[in-house]
């Protein structure tokens, strides 16, 4: 390996959990890496908590899908509900035991990925860690990179040979090379309610998505500190409504009364509220140069599917293979092109177009076309080959086969 040096480093711009999995692919190559990162501790705040079959499989070129998977709950089987109605189609990802280890989606708070992660990198050789810094830009030409960092200590410059942009969705290695970021924020807002009541005893499974032409909900199980874990209902909130109106307590007890009302006629405990911004947009390139996007710097999108923080970690594991082949020596920079072409296409032919759909299924006003939606899900998961068809799509197979199959 040829990287000796600090200016042959690779500086990461982010430690959430895609720029974690950057650093620690990176890192277990030899390759040195700075990560910059404004948070002084990882932030526990509910966010992602799904791994995807495909990404379990990819964590095992890393070797920690087997911690991870001792972290999580093992979700076989999700569902498509109506609100009114109750249970509209059952999947099973059991049947695609053939092909994967992991024939489920695993739940598991992403904090959790990232805390593990920083525990290891942290005592890596050439590792450098620098929290509470904020990266407020970045040159580079074709001898590297410097990127420009705000810290306790005033302002500073960290030089490297690449810098990777996994600040996130805001960010601002995005905005210093000048990409675009088209597309669009949701008028709605996305609340997120946190209880203990176990919905699996009342005929759910650990991820279900009610459609509904006034309010829809997405509904998950997440492990916490352990059994019987705890449920996170998700459901739009409009323009009009303030954060205080949204948070009320009779507020929040009348929506998630609506998915269930209590069976013993009680109130739901509600541990956590959380209101949050949603988009659909895409950066206009993912490699500018020496500098890469990767995570919600380079993408972002609804969560209905749980496939944003999957995608991100593919994106890491495929721009850091490229990385590792060129300090080898084995592959010239024009590789990023790749990069860039392989994720920014399968992004918008996925990540995009599958979680607007997903939207646009569960928000669905028309009755005909609801309707015809619903029959459409029965039969897909009545019969097992299109349930399978279904099952590789949403469940990320697919995106990682196309990604692979451009050159
Ligand atoms: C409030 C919220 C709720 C979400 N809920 C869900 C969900 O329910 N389901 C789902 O699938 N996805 C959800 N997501 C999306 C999911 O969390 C992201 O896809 C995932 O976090 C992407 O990881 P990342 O590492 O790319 O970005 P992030 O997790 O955003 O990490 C970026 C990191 O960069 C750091 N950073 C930012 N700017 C700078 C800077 N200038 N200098 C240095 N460091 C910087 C941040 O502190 C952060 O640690 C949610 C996102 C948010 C914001």
């Amino acid at each position: 390996m040829s990287a000796k040096n600090k200016s042959d480093q690779v500086v990461i711009a982010g430690a959430g959990p895609v720029g974690l999995t950057a650093a620690y692919a990176l890192l277990r190559h030899g390759i040195p890496v700075t990560l910059l990162e404004s948070y002084a501790d990882v932030p526990t705040d509910p966010r992602a908590s799904t791994f995807h079959p495909p990404t379990m499989e990819l964590l095992e070129s890393l070797d920690v899908a087997q911690e991870v998977h001792g972290m999580g709950i093992e979700v076989p089987k999700w569902q498509f509900r109506d609100l009114k109605k109750g249970l509209v189609a059952e999947f099973d990802l059991a049947i695609l035991g053939d092909i994967t280890r992991y024939p489920f989606r695993l739940h598991c708070e992403q904090h959790k990925y990232a805390q593990m992660l920083l525990s290891k990198v942290e005592k890596m050789d050439g590792c450098e860690i620098r929290k509470s810094r904020n990266v407020t830009g970045v040159h580079s030409d074709e001898n590297g990179i410097v990127a420009m960092v705000h810290g306790p200590n005033g302002t500073e410059e960290v030089a490297g040979r690449y810098l990777i942009g996994c600040d996130g969705g805001k960010s601002v290695v995005r905005h210093a090379i000048g990409v675009s970021f088209e597309g669009l924020t949701f008028e709605e807002r996305f609340l997120v309610l946190t209880t203990p009541f176990d919905y699996t005893d009342h005929g759910f499974k650990g991820t279900c998505y009610i459609a509904d032409p006034d309010r829809w909900y997405s509904m998950f199980k997440v492990p916490a500190e352990g059994p019987p874990g705890r449920w996170r209902v998700v459901s739009p909130v409009g323009p009009d409504l303030d954060e205080a109106a949204a948070f009320d307590d009779d507020a929040c007890q009348a929506r998630i009364q609506a998915v269930l009302p209590h069976p013993e006629g009680g109130t739901f405990p509600i541990l956590h509220k959380n209101i949050y911004k949603v988009h659909q947009r895409i950066a206009g390139r993912f490699a500018v140069g020496n500098v890469f996007l990767a995570g919600d710097a380079a993408h972002i999108n609804n969560p209905l599917g749980g496939m944003g923080l999957n995608f991100g970690i593919h994106d890491a594991l495929n721009l850091t293979e490229k990385m590792v082949a060129v300090y080898r020596g084995d592959a010239k920079d024009d590789i990023f092109d790749l990069y860039d072409r392989q994720r920014r296409t399968v992004a918008e032919e996925y990540l995009l177009a599958q979680t607007a759909q997903n939207k646009r299924d569960l928000e669905e006003n028309d009755p005909e076309a609801r309707a015809l939606r619903q029959k459409e899900w029965r039969e897909t998961a009545s019969n097992p080959e299109s349930a399978r068809e279904f099952l590789l799509r949403t469940a990320m197979f697919k995106s990682v086969e196309r990604a692979q199959s451009i050159q």
